[in-house]
């Protein structure tokens, strides 16, 4: 076995740096699933689709795609496999829309579930003080979006891109400029219904099975596959003011937002940009904002400068206008941005929510959206931000940059800590998230010196004894995964062997692996 492992690390590490796809088949496996009985089907042929991810540099091919119609179409195949035991290797991923970055949704050889064919629950809205929304673990957070509209309701917490599943960001937490306010997506969750490692449907809530309702939110899809949630929601509202401003003071920056995250009347929205050596600047940033003065906005210029942007919001209704204007006039007034760049917009909620989308399209058409993304998203403890900003961008990223990069603060006290997401042990820490880009034209020259910057920034974070935690992390050993966890290894450890006793779901997060 050890020898098969040395094996499949090497695959591996070839794969890391050239995508290419790998092939671990068990020829028996399609003889044996197609004695399931389901309402929906199982393709062998083509599953390199359900190989691919927005990371673009992992491929593993799995030896079944299951598209299921129902939770029971799921239980069956996780039952199926558990009921092999240990003398098959076949695991099971659930995929969501296939956003992860390094094959967190792949399955190697094993089974990849389209969460996405899910069709039960239908989208349901439920009215009234406490309004919710009961959805499929595999509908995306647009259609979520949309669905609520209808009836003048809205999700609370956000990510900054809609198009991934409820399943897929409650695996890792859902983060956006709202936590501040509500928490991570996974902190607006009343209930989940879930398929274990046994392949058991079981209804999990504080309540009921909280154990395993805390170990699913944040669990990476350690512990079982959410095949639908209860989301809190509140009313929506029609339009937000949607602004931004610049400063070239990191320190500044930083104390606006931190006030302004901690402040009882403030923005509904708030999240940091950092901006290396860019020209055309607005054109550059990863949304569809356009301001009322967009000829100032172009005429802008950084000179070469590393600007910080802070973007807010304040959501609001037609006949509240006046009312908004002042109070966000006031809360203007508190901040140190350098004044020429106070730009501003008004869109509809939908609009904004949608805002990244509309670059999706863009990129789309220009060939620059499947391509890979060493992306590195990091939670930094707010005592330690400076020296991370002075290292990071002063020496690791002096001039350059290849994609976005989000700087905002968060705090602790709205994150439940019996959840599984992992977050440093203090009450405001950052977001630092690198959004790199490597287009395929640099010949993976881009790819490679990403993936070095990104080595580089964790390397110092270990030097300066930065406790930074990986957010999306990504490790390819148990004792990485170990440090990641700290304390909760053990939980996390003993819930996997409760729920996912022969460690079947899940492998692309190689946390766990068969014992076969
Ligand atoms: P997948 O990539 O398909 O799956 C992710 C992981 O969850 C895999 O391990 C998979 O096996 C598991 N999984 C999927 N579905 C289920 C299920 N139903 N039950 C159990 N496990 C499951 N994240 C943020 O927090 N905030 C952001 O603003 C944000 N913006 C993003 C923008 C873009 C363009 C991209 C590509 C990603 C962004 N992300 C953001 C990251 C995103 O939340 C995660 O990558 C998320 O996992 C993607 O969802 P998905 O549906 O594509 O999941």
């Amino acid at each position: 076995r050890q020898q098969h492992n040395i094996g499949f690390l090497k695959l591996f590490v070839v794969s890391v740096l050239s995508c290419v796809t790998l092939h671990v088949s068990d020829p028996d496996v399609p003889s044996s699933l197609k004695t399931l009985s389901l309402e929906g089907h199982f393709s062998f042929h083509d599953t390199s689709d359900a190989a691919k991810d927005f990371g673009n540099r992992f491929r593993f091919l799995s030896s079944a795609v299951l598209h299921p119609k129902s939770v029971a179409d799921i239980s069956a195949a996780v039952k199926h496999v558990f009921r092999m035991g240990l003398s098959s290797k076949l695991t099971v991923a659930a995929r969501g829309h296939g956003h992860s970055l390094q094959g967190q949704a792949q399955a190697p050889g094993g089974i990849v579930i389209q969460m996405e064919s899910l069709r039960e629950p239908e989208t349901r809205v439920h009215v009234g003080d406490s309004p919710y929304l009961d959805a499929s673990g595999g509908e995306l957070w647009i259609d979520v979006l949309l669905e609520s509209l209808k009836h003048g309701l809205a999700p609370k917490s956000w990510t900054d891109y809609l198009h991934l599943t409820v399943g897929g960001t409650l695996s890792n937490a859902g983060i956006s400029g709202q936590v501040f306010r509500h928490g991570p997506q996974i902190s607006n969750v009343h209930q989940l219904q879930v398929v274990t490692g046994e392949g058991e449907i079981v209804n999990c809530s504080a309540e009921e099975n909280a154990d395993l309702f805390y170990g699913v939110l944040g669990g990476l899809g350690q512990f079982g596959i959410i095949t639908s949630a209860r989301i809190a929601l509140e009313p929506a509202p029609k339009m937000v003011k949607w602004i931004r401003v610049l400063y070239s003071d990191f320190t500044s920056f930083t104390e606006d937002q931190e006030m302004l995250i901690s402040a009882e009347k403030t923005f509904d929205y708030i999240e940091g940009f950092v901006m290396i050596n860019r020209t055309g600047l607005l054109n550059n940033w990863r949304s569809s904002f356009n301001p009322q003065d967009p000829v100032q906005a172009s005429q802008f210029n950084s000179d070469g400068r590393i600007l910080f942007c802070l973007e807010m919001t304040k959501n609001f209704n037609p006949d509240e206008s006046d009312v908004m204007n002042q109070e966000v006039g006031t809360l203007l007034s508190k901040l140190r941005y350098i004044p020429s760049t106070l730009f501003r917009s008004e869109v509809s909620y939908l609009e904004f929510l949608d805002r990244v989308h509309v670059s999706e399209v863009k990129l789309r058409s220009q060939g620059l959206w499947e391509v890979p993304h060493p992306w590195l998203n990091l939670f930094i403890p707010r005592t330690r931000i400076h020296d991370f900003a002075k290292e990071v961008f002063g020496k690791i990223l002096p001039d350059s940059s290849n994609g976005p990069i989000l700087l905002y603060p968060l705090n602790k006290s709205k994150w439940d800590n019996r959840t599984s997401a992992v977050i440093p042990d203090e009450e405001v820490f950052y977001l630092v998230a690198f959004l790199s880009s490597a287009p395929p034209s640099s010949d993976h020259a881009s790819l490679e010196l990403a993936l070095k910057q990104n080595d580089k920034i964790l390397d110092f974070c270990e030097k300066a004894g930065i406790q930074v935690k990986q957010y999306l992390p990504h490790y390819t050993t148990k004792e990485e995964w170990k440090a990641h966890f700290g304390a909760s290894w053990e939980i996390f450890a003993r819930r996997k062997a409760i729920y996912d006793p022969l460690a079947i779901l899940t492998p692309g997060q190689r946390i766990f692996q068969k014992a076969v």
